[in-house]
């Protein structure tokens, strides 16, 4: 199936709770959706509606860079600083997808990883477990920022694919809003990877 195709194929995102998140950075509105199968969150600041184009972040769920405070990759910063940007900002959205490991899962991710410790690089190691380099889907987006009632955005990122996918999707994606932080001796070779297999702008 083309990428039109997939983007074609809607998805459907079913609100269920707001709550209020108190973090180290400021007191967020985190936003829970059923998405059949899975369950992705929203995190927002400020007023939306009042304040297009809205600075939105798209965040893959990292259990490890996120919460395990892993410098294996760049995630767990890249969420702090994305974080700390919308505070700063006064307003903002971050989607938090719980597509952990690129897409492959989290059992995966460490199978990947495995391999990694003996010398491939991101992109081989999930290609020698059988997936795509990425298997990540940004469709969910769609109804969760239709819900959240964004439509014009700046897109805190240095990975060229959210941007189209964001676009295809029928959002306006009017600024890419650069996004480098967490490079550290550890994910040196990770982040190399991104730049020269993914084409990422760091
Ligand atoms: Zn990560």
């Amino acid at each position: 199936m083309s990428q039109n195709e997939l983007i074609k194929e809607k998805m459907t995102a079913t609100f269920v709770v707001s709550t209020q998140l108190p973090t180290k950075f400021g007191t967020f509105l985190l936003h829970g959706f059923d998405c059949g199968g899975s369950e992705n969150l929203a995190l927002t600041y400020g007023d939306i509606q009042g304040h297009e184009p809205v600075l939105v972040r798209i965040h893959s769920e990292c259990l490890t860079g996120d919460a395990l405070y892993s410098l294996r990759c760049d995630c767990g910063k890249q969420l702090e600083a994305a974080m700390a940007a919308i505070i700063q900002e006064g307003c903002g959205v971050i989607l938090y997808l719980r597509q952990e490991g690129r897409g492959i899962g989290l059992l995966n991710k460490l199978r990947a990883y495995a391999l990694q410790d003996k010398g491939r690089d991101t992109v081989d190691a999930n290609l020698e477990l059988g997936f795509p380099a990425d298997a990540r889907d940004y469709r969910i987006c769609k109804p969760i920022l239709d819900h959240l009632g964004v439509k014009r955005i700046r897109l805190m990122t240095n990975n060229p694919q959210k941007i189209d996918a964001l676009n295809q999707l029928g959002f306006q994606v009017v600024e890419r809003v650069p996004h480098r932080v967490g490079a550290c001796i550890n994910n040196e070779r990770y982040l190399a990877t991104k730049t020269e297999r993914f084409g990422h702008l760091l």
